[in-house]
């Protein structure tokens, strides 16, 4: 019999008093002390830890209504009973003498908070939200077009409630017509969402945790997922021990380097030069060595047999670094295009040869990065990057699957995007997408931060993403709405119930312009917005140029926070003078409340409530509960200012919320029966069905609430565990999968089937697109994409079709590649000048540690994470620190343009070296980003030296590589 840890104290609780007592052998003796009687009883309770991405399942001993005990669950597949230093320590978030009792208000100009009731706190709130609201209520744009939206509140929500929280958030923010709608996922990871969907058509990561096992070679880049993911690494290390290389790219060398095969040091930011020189490598190879790829994946399953516009010209033509189109300010695309056939279809060669086709334009744009130049940007060793080329290009082979893992570090600057493209690119052409063991597996670093972000929690799509993205003032009817009717007509039944659809389209509010999250700073600024929500998130410290943060902060009238704690932004009217009001609720834990979260596999998993919150916080769903039902109740009679988008919205959840009731209403009915929808694919566009949010339809249905399943068969063999939990879409594990087998159903892999065609039907996971095998008549397996193929050339980014190299907008080098110094479409928000090599000759990056989450507003509470990392630091490599004369812990001041002044202490190692780059030396430091001025542990944020700097894609800031210069204490 196989006995786990927990069964073994089990069965030892029920009989070794009695087996001890037969040998005759004391309890004492045996043990050394006496067992502990337990007079009552302990009820255990499930969990999901409330970090990071990975769903790492609890088990919580509750006693009398207290939390007395956690512990990794065993049964969990996901994380097998492990947890790391943040989940093991949760237990002092809900034992914790610093968390908020009580309602605050600070008015304006006052020195100190005072305590309120939560009837005067929400009434109060209520108000200022409709008196804010109907003064700066926008009816009709310039135009003279319906947009019935306000500008002036603006509100941030978070990555760590419930999905079912973050629903009625959105539920809410809508009804009242903001269109300022950001969260934490802009800034975190937002540049792969856009470069994934460009790529394969959706933006999540397209396989899973324990899928990694699968894998034959891992190729971790700029991330240290050992210490930032520490319990999904299991999955990692155990490829390895199957035979799996493991490849680590980064600027540091750090546990994950430790434990990898191959390891390359690159600048901070330039791992799309190392990617795009694999990429040329692999192109060379695949004429020397045509037997080592999958060259019939290239040909059907993406676009590089399509043939583009005779006119198009990318930077190898050019010789500029530019593609054909660039007009100063932005490209215009006309000759990115496709050519087509009479009957609209893109022409083809499916021999690659043509010049004009895909495959071609790619080997010629990647042929520059050459291995020297590689290492000319990247300051990489040539010989590793060799061998790193060499053991990627084995995955090409079609039984062999490799896994690019990444995380915000390669989304989080002025390039990121691009970066992102260049790792799909890579994947796509070795065959590695749809496979097990395969995939982009991009990792959003908080708990629920596709489960939030996905109910419309950034300000251009709805509940549902992209595909339900909210309307703009162009499209005045649902019939002109460019998304997806069935879904956005289920959404407005789910919110407007039996008021005509189409007339409840334009209850929503229009968009009309950028409000993303620094364009959101940016009318704090220029008296745009007046009052802000925060909700469980930490502006403070987490965006770029925190200093100008703050300040923004304090210009607002009204600023409401809700949160566990006092954090920075709550108390950020304390640092300087501010007639700012500022309301801070007190919100429950995710150990006192209930409610799905969904991993960064997708996986749906369900949390139970352990205890009480203490004092009189709320969880977020009672909250926002109130606070909708107090502001419908002020607009009860009302008919101006787009009333009853807040009057006529569907609000039945009960005086004390019921979950469930959300759930289900996310899920949807069939209006005609009343039954719960089994599937989106039952979404009707005539207002016959409703759905809160399309992707999680399917999760509760006339069976039951299936993010509670605990099943733990494993049919597939191959770790799909399609009874744990619930993956949307459809609970399917491995999204394109059909990518997984040939044009007639096969797998290529026949030891690692992710599905296969038996002649009638397909058999494993859920089939991505449900058709018959291409030969068949079937669709391509890229369903999302036009011609259901993945684009190598992908003509929808606003920077280029192809990744190209340019130099982070702070660098100490010209660029290598070209005499194009940054990209070209790049954003700038920052007022302050750029800094120049000269005075700022040192290269920052920024990363986040195995103990502290983002902003540590959480975890810096907490004195078991608090004594493991106390203090804020930088680590500097023993070359810089004996240039500067800096010691091992010494006290650093490090400084950037933007005139603030970080004080951290040095950590000098041996894990950071000076890079020679383009012939010069250049030195870079490390810092993380998790401190501020609240908290057990205090110190300056990493951020007060980062820029107001982003993407064009999606605006995301450049936290990863900014000039700097540190000077000893
Ligand atoms: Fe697991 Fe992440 Fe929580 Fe650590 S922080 S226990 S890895 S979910």
């Amino acid at each position: 019999m196989e006995l786990t840890r927990r069964g073994f104290i089990k069965l030892s609780g029920a009989s070794s008093a009695g087996f001890l007592l037969f040998k005759g052998v004391g309890w004492k003796k045996v043990l050394g002390y006496s067992p502990i009687i337990l007079h009552k009883k302990i009820g255990e309770k499930t969990t999901i830890c409330p970090y990071c991405g990975v769903g790492c399942s609890v088990i919580m001993a509750v006693e009398d209504g207290r939390i007395t005990n956690i512990e990794g669950d065993p049964e969990s597949p996901i994380s097998e009973g492990s947890l790391c230093p943040k989940g093991a320590s949760i237990i002092q978030v809900g034992n914790n003498e610093d968390r908020l009792l009580t309602a605050k208000h600070r008015a304006a100009g006052a020195a100190a908070w005072t305590d309120t009731s939560w009837d005067d706190a929400i009434a109060a709130i209520a108000v200022k939200i409709k008196e804010t609201r109907d003064a700066d209520w926008i009816e009709t744009d310039a135009e003279g077009r319906l947009v019935n939206r306000i500008e002036a509140i603006a509100s941030l929500g978070s990555v760590f409630p419930n999905s079912e929280e973050a629903y009625l958030m959105s539920k809410m923010l809508r009804a009242l017509g903001l269109v300022y709608i950001e969260n934490e996922a802009r800034i975190c990871v937002s540049g792969a969402v856009a470069a994934d969907i460009e790529t394969v058509g959706r933006g999540p990561m397209s396989n899973h945790w324990i899928d990694l096992v699968n894998s034959d070679c891992i190729i971790i880049i700029s991330g240290n997922m050992a210490e930032t993911f520490p319990v999904a690494f299991k999955w990692v290390t155990q490829a390895k021990e199957k035979g799996a290389k493991i490849i680590h790219v980064d600027p540091r060398f750090t546990r994950t380097s430790a434990k990898a095969d191959l390891y390359a040091s690159v600048r901070p930011e330039t791992d799309l030069a190392f990617v795009g020189g694999m990429i040329r490598y692999i192109l060379d190879d695949m004429e020397v060595n045509p037997g080592n790829y999958n060259m019939e994946y290239v040909k059907e399953y993406t676009n590089a047999s399509f043939l583009v516009s005779p006119d198009f010209k990318g930077p190898a033509d050019t010789g500029y670094g530019l593609f054909s189109g660039w007009d100063g300010s932005k490209y215009d695309k006309s000759t990115w295009q496709y050519q087509l056939s009479s009957a609209g279809a893109p022409k083809m060669d499916k021999t690659l040869q043509d010049p004009n086709c895909v495959f071609q334009l790619l080997k010629k744009h990647f042929a520059r990065y050459t291995d020297d130049k590689v290492v000319e940007i990247t300051g990489t060793d040539k010989e590793a990057f060799k061998q790193i080329c060499q053991a990627y290009a084995g995955t090409g082979k079609m039984d062999m699957a490799g896994a690019i893992v990444f995380s915000s570090s390669s989304c989080q600057r002025s390039t990121g995007t691009q970066t992102v493209r260049a790792f799909g690119i890579l994947q796509l052409l070795l065959g590695n997408m749809g496979v097990a063991g395969g995939g982009l597996n991009g990792i959003t670093g908080a708990v629920n931060g596709l489960g939030c972000t996905l109910q419309g929690l950034v300000n251009h799509w709805g509940p549902g993403g992209g595909s339900v993205r909210m309307a703009s003032s162009s499209e005045q009817t649902l019939s002109a709405y460019g998304g997806t009717k069935a879904r956005f007509t289920s959404i407005l039944k789910a919110w407007y119930g039996d008021t005509d659809h189409s007339t409840s389209f334009n209850y929503l509010p229009k968009r009309g312009g950028s409000y993303d999250w620094q364009s959101l700073f940016k009318a704090i600024d220029d008296g745009i917005i007046k009052g802000l929500i925060c909700w469980g998130i930490n502006p403070a410290v987490s965006g770029p140029n925190s200093a100008a943060a703050r300040d923004s902060l304090r210009k607002l009238d009204w600023l409401l926070v809700i949160d566990l704690w006092e954090t920075e932004t709550a108390a950020v009217w304390q640092l300087a003078d501010s007639n700012t009001e500022v309301f801070l609720l007190p919100a429950a834990s995710s150990l006192e409340k209930e409610g799905s979260v969904c991993n960064t596999s997708r996986w749906n998993q369900w949390r139970y409530q352990g205890a009480d919150p203490p004092g009189e916080a709320k969880s977020d769903l009672w909250i926002i509960s109130k606070l909708m039902l107090k502001i419908k109740e002020l607009y009860n009679g009302q008919t101006d200012k787009n009333a009853k988008a807040i009057t006529g919205l569907t609000w039945d959840y009960g005086d004390i919320p019921d979950v469930s009731k959300v759930t289900k209403e996310m899920n949807g009915y069939d209006l005609t029966t009343g039954k719960l929808l089994s599937s989106p694919g039952t979404l009707k566009s005539d207002g016959t069905t409703s759905c809160g949010n399309w992707l999680w339809c399917g999760m509760y249905t006339e069976d039951g609430n299936k993010a509670q399943k605990r099943g733990t068969t494993d049919p597939s063999g191959i770790g799909l565990y399609p009874e744990w939990g619930w993956a949307w879409p459809v609970n399917r594990r491995i999204m394109y999968n059909r990518a997984s087998v040939d044009v007639d159903g096969n797998p290529w892999d026949m030891a690692h089937p992710v599905i296969s065609w038996d002649g009638s039907g397909w058999v494993g996971d859920v089939p991505d697109g449900g058709s018959s095998p291409v030969s068949a008549g079937g669709t391509y397996p890229f369903i999302m994409k036009p011609q259901g193929r993945g684009h190598l050339f992908g003509s929808g980014r606003p920077d280029g079709p192809f990744p190209e190299h340019y130099e982070p907008w702070e660098s100490p080098v010209s660029n290598p590649m070209s005499p194009q110094q940054n990209n070209p479409a790049i954003v700038i928000w920052e007022t302050v000048a750029k800094g120049n090599a000269a005075d700022y000759p040192i290269v920052a990056t920024c990363h986040r540690l195995t103990e502290h989450l983002h902003t540590g507003a959480v975890t810096r509470r907490l004195p078991w994470l608090v004594e493991l990392m106390p203090e804020m630091f930088v680590e500097i490599s023993q070359e810089l620190a004996s240039e500067k004369g800096v010691a091992d812990g010494d006290t650093v001041n490090i400084s950037s343009a933007r005139g603030k002044r970080v004080e951290a202490i040095a950590v000098v190692t041996g894990s950071l070296k000076p890079l020679q780059v383009n012939g010069t030396t250049v030195h870079y430091i490390c810092l993380p980003w998790n401190w501020g001025y609240k908290g057990l542990s205090t110190g300056d944020s990493a951020n007060l030296l980062t820029a107001r700097i982003g993407d064009p894609n999606t605006g995301i800031p450049e936290f990863r590589a900014f000039l700097c210069r540190i000077e000893k204490v």
